[in-house]
């Protein structure tokens, strides 16, 4: 049977050049990067020029890219580490409703020790509004979080923008990039980031790496105490191969960035607009345009998201609903719901991230199956006589004229 992989934003394939690199700084070049000797400072010439590639890839300095073992990791740290630096200054934290729970529930956790959040709305499409955050600023505020590009609906964010208020404000401002860094051109420079937030294995790097981009200057408190490592910021023996790993795709990343938004965009575009052809009251969740490349999100009236799932992977094919770390759980996506739809509306939808390795056979595959098992699941549920979305959701998405 054929299978597809349409779940990119979850997880992507090591690339076999990364994987190459990463089995070499395991076996034969395996020194410890602190030490003195040839073997350690063969392997600390590898982790720098790691850390140059990452750098390349956003337009950073090299010195202020710090590893960390993920996203996750590197969001805590970007907000408690902010937080416990500035306290004196002020407890006022601003970020948004849609964000990973990597900051939404660290962000929960300082509010137990005290800080003030603010957890901005978003229109629509999950757009952040540049004068609600304008308007949440206060005298207090010492950090604003807002992801790049959100991971469910593939909708950008208007950061540079909210960059240069937070800069005018005197404020930090992060943002979690994990869905765009290597499948969208970022460069910290021009759209004023001061902390941002990437994971290797979300642009075919290893799992359990990643980085946090800190600009020179920013005041934050280092994340584990102990070594030296990472300037003193964050202590413990480097993930040698996780390093040269990330490195090594970030500098593929770079390399094939044009020719891969131009790939799954097409791609992406065919999937969006067959699926509205051949399906009938549907809608498409997050912007029309300012979107992830690779990201295509649809709620699919009257059938619930897993049975779609659990449909599709019948057929081969590798989807999502909401995001990997929401599913498993039967709330509703929280993205979905920030953007307005019903609870009831929210639990129907399909999410499927586009990548390099997919082709135009797999988007004609698709096309042929998910209208089957649509109908198919339509015609067994009791829904289907009435409650169409338009008139029971609240919500009022874009959907393409047909
Ligand atoms: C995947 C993801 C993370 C977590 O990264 P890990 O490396 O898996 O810990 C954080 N934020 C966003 C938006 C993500 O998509």
């Amino acid at each position: 049977m054929r299978k597809i992989y349409f779940d990119h934003s979850a997880t992507t394939p090591v690339d076999g050049e990364v994987a190459k690199l990463m089995l070499e700084y395991m076996t034969d070049k395996f020194g410890n990067p602190s030490s003195i000797h040839s073997f350690g400072r063969d392997v600390a010439k590898a982790v720098e020029k790691a850390r140059a590639q990452v750098a390349g890839l956003i337009g950073a300095n090299t010195n202020e890219i710090f590893f960390t073992d993920g996203g996750t990791e590197a969001d805590n740290w970007a907000i408690k580490g902010i937080a416990s630096a500035n306290r004196k200054k002020g407890n006022h934290i601003i970020t948004t409703t849609i964000e990973h729970h990597a900051i939404l529930h660290t962000c929960e956790y300082l509010e137990k020790q005290g800080f003030d959040i603010t957890y901005l709305p978003v229109d629509q499409y999950a757009r952040v509004r540049v004068e609600d955050v304008k308007n949440a600023i206060t005298d207090r505020t010492i950090l604003i979080s807002v992801m790049f590009a959100n991971n469910e609906v593939g909708t950008l964010q208007p950061i540079k923008e909210i960059g240069q208020l937070a800069h005018q404000s005197n404020i930090y401002f992060h943002t979690d990039a994990v869905p765009a860094v290597g499948n969208y051109p970022i460069d910290v420079n021009e759209y004023n980031i001061d902390l941002l937030t990437l994971s290797g294995h979300k642009f075919h790097g290893p799992k359990g790496i990643g980085a946090l981009y800190i600009r020179r200057c920013v005041r934050i408190d280092a994340l584990h105490h102990g070594g030296a490592q990472e300037r003193k910021m964050r202590a413990g023996t480097e993930n040698v191969p996780g390093i040269v790993g990330v490195g090594k795709a970030a500098e593929i990343a770079q390399r094939d960035m044009e020719k891969k938004i131009a790939h799954v965009q097409a791609l992406r575009d065919k999937l969006i607009k067959g699926i509205q052809e051949k399906i009938s009251d549907i809608k498409l969740n997050g912007h029309p345009e300012m979107r992830l490349p690779g990201n295509i999100n649809f709620c699919f009236s009257y059938v619930e998201g897993e049975s779609l799932l659990l449909n599709l992977d019948i057929k081969g094919i590798a989807a999502s609903t909401g995001s990997a770390c929401a599913s498993g759980s039967l709330d509703p996506s929280h993205v979905l719901l920030a953007m307005g739809l019903s609870h009831e509306v929210a639990q129907g939808s399909l999410r499927i991230t586009l990548g390099r390795a997919n082709t135009e056979e797999d988007i004609n595959y698709c096309l042929k199956v998910l209208p089957e098992i649509v109908g198919r699941l339509r015609s067994m549920s009791p829904l289907s006589a009435f409650n169409k979305i338009s008139e029971s959701s609240p919500c009022n998405c874009y959907s393409y004229a047909k």
